[in-house]
Formats: C-alpha cells, sequence, structure tokens
C-alpha cells in the first residue's frame, strides 16, 4: 500500500526533530506536526532558556568577586524585563534555524495538534495522513499535586515568561529543575526557599554531591527546608500568597514555583486508536528498538520516561532513523555512562555510578575526594568549596564514577563522560598529565583515598 509518508513524526523536540531530519536525509519522505513551538521543551522552556537565566543569575557571583580583582563597581541594578526580552528574542531565532532544519532536510512540517486515528494514519486540523512508521515524539509536562489552591502555583513553562521578578519565592520540589530554578530566582535577587519534602534533596545523585551542594546553597543564603510539603496555597487579599505546610506553618510568597516532575505528553494524542500501551507509571512503553506494542508506532524521548535528557533523546531519535531507514548504520543507545549536569549555582557534573550505586551494585569501592577553595576566589572573600570525588572499583582500578560541584562542573565532566565510556583505570587517571592552574587537573592527581 502507497502511504503519504513513510514517518510521521508527533512533536518537533529535540527527539522528533532529530528523527525526522536524519530520516529524511536518508531518503525517506516525512511529516513532522507540532502543536505549540518548534524545538520543544529545550529550546523554548527547557534547556536554553534555563542556562541563560543561569548565566544571568551567575553575573552576581563576578560581581562580588569584582572587587578582589581592583575592580569598583557602581551599585548594580538588574532589570528582569530586559533578560526576558533578550531570552525571547534568541528563543525566536532559534525557532527559525529548525523551522529551516526542517524544511531544508525536505520534511514537510504541519503546524498544529496531531492525533492517531489509526495503525497507519494521523489527523491535523481535520487532515488525514496515512503513513507507514508513526514516531510519538511528544515530551512531557509539568505535574503539579493536587492540592487546595495549586491553580495559584506556577511551574517551570510560566516561570519563563514571569511579567516581573518575585520579590519572595517559594520553590516546591527536589529535582534538577527545582535547584536550578531556586538557583535562578536567589542569583538574580529574590528571596527564595526552597521546599523539598524528602530528608535531602537530589535523590538519586552521590551523597556527597547532595550534602556538599546542601551546605553551598545555605551559605549563599539560600532558605533550604527539608522534609517540608505544602498542604494548601491561598490568596490573600493584597495578592500575597499563604502556603500552609503539612506541619502547620504558613510561609507567605510572591510566587509558589512547583517542581515536582513531569508526567508524558499524551493529551488527546488518540492512544485509543492504536495497541499502544503504557507501563506502570504512564510512559509509553517500548523495547529496546522504540517500538510500542502496535507494530506501526515507535516512541522517543520523555514519552517514553527513560532518561529526561535532550542529548538522550536526541541519540534515541537518531537510533530510531537508522533503523528504519539506514540499518547497516544502526546502533543501540547506550544508557551507560551518561553525564550530566545540573546547572545550580555552583553547579554539578556528574557521570557514572555514586557511591552508593557502586556498593549496592556490589563494587569493592574506593573513593577519592576533594574539597578546596578555587584559586579565582583566593583575592576574595568568598569561602565556596569545590568539591571533586572519583569511585573506583578496587578490584579491577576502573574508574566507576566522576561527580564535581563547582565552577564549569558541566563542562568538566563532558571530558570525563569519553574516558568513562573508554573504560579508563585510575592508574590511567593518574597518568594523565594535568592542565595547571584549573580546578580540573584535580580529578588526576588525586593520589590518596578517602576511604
Ligand atoms: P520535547 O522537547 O518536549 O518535544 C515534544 C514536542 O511535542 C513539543 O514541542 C510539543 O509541543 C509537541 N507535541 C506534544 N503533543 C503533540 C501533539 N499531539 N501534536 C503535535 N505536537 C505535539 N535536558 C538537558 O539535557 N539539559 C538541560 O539543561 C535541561 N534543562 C531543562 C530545563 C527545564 C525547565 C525542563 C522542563 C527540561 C529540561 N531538560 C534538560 C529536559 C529536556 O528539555 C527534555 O528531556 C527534552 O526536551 C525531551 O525531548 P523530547 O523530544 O522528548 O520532547
Ligand atoms: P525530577 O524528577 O528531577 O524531580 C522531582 C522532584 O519533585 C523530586 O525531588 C521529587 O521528590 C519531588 N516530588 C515529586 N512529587 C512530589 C509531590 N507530590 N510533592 C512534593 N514533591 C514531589 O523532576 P523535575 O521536574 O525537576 O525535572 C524533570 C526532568 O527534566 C529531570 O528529571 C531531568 O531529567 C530533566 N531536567 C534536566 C535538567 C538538566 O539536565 N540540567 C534540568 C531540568 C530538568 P522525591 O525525590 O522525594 O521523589
Amino acid at each position: 500500500m502507497a502511504y503519504d509518508f513513510d514517518l510521521f513524526v508527533i512533536g518537533a523536540g529535540s527527539g522528533g526533530v532529530r528523527a525526522a531530519r536524519f530520516a529524511a536525509g536518508f531518503g525517506a519522505k516525512v511529516a513532522v506536526a507540532e502543536s505549540r513551538y518548534l524545538g520543544g521543551t529545550c529550546v523554548n522552556v527547557g534547556c536554553v532558556p534555563k542556562k541563560l537565566l543561569v548565566y544571568g543569575a551567575h553575573v552576581a557571583d563576578e560581581l562580588e568577586q569584582a572587587a578582589g580583582f581592583g575592580w569598583t563597581l557602581e551599585e548594580g541594578h538588574f532589570d528582569w524585563g530586559t533578560l526576558i526580552a533578550n531570552k525571547n528574542r534568541e528563543i525566536e531565532r532559534l525557532n527559525g534555524i529548525y523551522r529551516n532544519l526542517l524544511v531544508n532536510s525536505g520534511v514537510t512540517l504541519l503546524q498544529g495538534h496531531a492525533r492517531i486515528t489509526g495503525a497507519n494514519e494521523v489527523e491535523v486540523h481535520g487532515q488525514r495522513y496515512s503513513a507507514e512508521h508513526i514516531l510519538i515524539a511528544t515530551g512531557g509536562w509539568p505535574q503539579v499535586p493536587d492540592i487546595p489552591g495549586k491553580e495559584l502555583a506556577i511551574t517551570s513553562n510560566e516561570a519563563f515568561y514571569l511579567k516581573e521578578l518575585p520579590r519572595r519565592v517559594l520553590v516546591v520540589g527536589g529535582g534538577y529543575i527545582a535547584v536550578e530554578f531556586a538557583g535562578i530566582f536567589q542569583g538574580l535577587g529574590a528571596d527564595t526557599t526552597l521546599l523539598y519534602r524528602g530528608d535531602l534533596f537530589l535523590r538519586g545523585f552521590d551523597g556527597s554531591v547532595r550534602t556538599h551542594l546542601k551546605e553551598e546553597l545555605e551559605k549563599r543564603g539560600l532558605n533550604l527546608q527539608f522534609n517540608a510539603d505544602i498542604q494548601r496555597i491561598d490568596k490573600l487579599e493584597d495578592g500575597t500568597l499563604k502556603a500552609t505546610l503539612k506541619d502547620g506553618r504558613e510561609l507567605l510568597a510572591d510566587c509558589v514555583f512547583y517542581a515536582t516532575g513531569r508526567r508524558p505528553m499524551l493529551d488527546n494524542l488518540g492512544l485509543e486508536n492504536t495497541g499502544v500501551e503504557l507501563d506502570a507509571r504512564g510512559y509509553i512503553r517500548v523495547d529496546d528498538q522504540y517500538q510500542t506494542t502496535a507494530p506501526s508506532v515507535l516512541a522517543i524521548g520523555d514519552v517514553i520516561g527513560r532518561v529526561q535528557l535532550t542529548p538522550v533523546a536526541l541519540a534515541e531519535g537518531m537510533a530510531v532513523a537508522r533503523r528504519l531507514f539506514k540499518p547497516e548504520q544502526y546502533r543501540p543507545v547506550d544508557y551507560q555512562n551518561i553525564p550530566t549536569a545540573v546547572f545550580s549555582q555552583p553547579p554539578i557534573g556528574t557521570v557514572g555510578l555514586t557511591e552508593e550505586q557502586a556498593l549496592e551494585a556490589g563494587h569493592k569501592v574506593q573513593v577519592f575526594e576533594s574539597r578546596f577553595r578555587a584559586m579565582k576566589l583566593t583575592l576574595t572573600d568568598i569561602q565556596e568549596k569545590t568539591l571533586m570525588k572519583l569511585v573506583v572499583d578496587a578490584e579491577t582500578d576502573k574508574v566507576l564514577g566522576c561527580h564535581m560541584v563547582g565552577p564549569d562542573a558541566g563542562e568538566i565532566i563532558q571530558g570525563l563522560g569519553v574516558a568513562l565510556k573508554a573504560g579508563a583505570t585510575k592508574q590511567q587517571f593518574d597518568e594523565t598529565i594535568g592542565v595547571h592552574p584549573t580546578a580540573a587537573e584535580e580529578f588526576v592527581t588525586m593520589r590518596t583515598a578517602t576511604r
């Protein structure tokens, strides 16, 4: 049977755009439907605008350090409106680049909500298109717990478009987004409190990293409240928000920001017209080649709920394009040793196993840990410490994990990701000549095991 398209991609985000472009490049006839914004979450309300705001907040650090280097600066003034307008202009530029990337690679771009109407059929704006393969790459959406007053809270989606910087912010959650936005709000001058329901935030990260970041954030004056959760939110007459905690405490704020995880975006997608099944957590169930339980439907990215990071969605998109249209080049995505950064202030960079995971996996673990004051701070009064940590298998000498909290952690950890992928040993780290003077050289000069 002749189809309108070889591949119909739903969602022009990180994964969808990558799959569509490469499939078209391999000679397939491809369509992409996008209901909201080209480039998806990452470009519009995720990685990119977040990083721009992080840079904005980081300027406060540079200003604080300036005096130590002999600079006298007049009192600075920050204007949220300017930052957001400049950020919006950059996002629009990127939207245009994504459009050109798709169109120039021969992909048919359909703007509108796509709904699957049959095993090989998708509807956009009342028009039905047939396709041999349908790829669901619809991403995720913020999830706010169902508490009274939840409509008074905002999520990351809205934070990027706030008209002004709130004076007092309550950030709820203890994952990537909560920690990053707490740093943004606080760095830009808002009186910020982070509320996390557990004992210590960033569950799943290395224990030393979590404790170190907690100490550094507290040094910076961020109000961290653990074992704290909001029961209800009310709006007072003057517009102030009152958050009542489960332990009865009442906190006042101008903005309550929820970052309590994301759900798969399946709204009105028409899954009931397919044999696509969901897993126990509600994400689309796929096999190791992104095949759903319906033969003609595949899924990648945040909607399958594996690792919710842009480079992972890109790798999955590439794998699908190759598997379908260039099988001789197909290589499975390697989910081991994915480097990642949390753009907190200071940031975290991490790759490989945490100490806790290594022990749990039965490794005999040797830990090398170093805490030091970065050279850049020695001419200032700032007492911030950088943490670097290596988790090593004592029997094979293989480096199992590298973890860092400190300036440029994301930049530094990328290279270590290559080392871990290549299976580097601690001896090879030791034999690597350092780059002097840098903070990064500490990763190749830690000689004595801490434990
Ligand atoms: P998305 O990029 O979400 O794209 C899905 C697209 O599908 C969207 O454009 C949506 O409008 C569209 N869509 C949905 N339903 C339909 C439909 N029915 N019809 C048509 N179109 C539809 N990751 C990192 O690696 N580094 C970071 O620093 C980072 N920062 C982040 C910060 C924030 C605040 C957030 C929220 C996420 C961040 N992420 C980061 C995660 C990253 O953004 C996601 O993992 C990535 O965007 C997932 O790509 P995707 O292709 O699965 O989905
Ligand atoms: P995460 O899953 O990382 O964190 C969610 C947080 O909310 C956890 O601390 C969780 O607590 C808490 N939580 C969940 N449900 C509730 C609830 N009902 N009440 C109170 N607290 C709750 O989600 P995020 O929203 O922070 O980010 C989503 C994903 O996006 C990330 O996991 C990451 O993959 C990606 N991302 C990546 C970034 C990067 O690469 N720098 C930046 C931003 C996002 P608990 O731990 O107790 O379950």
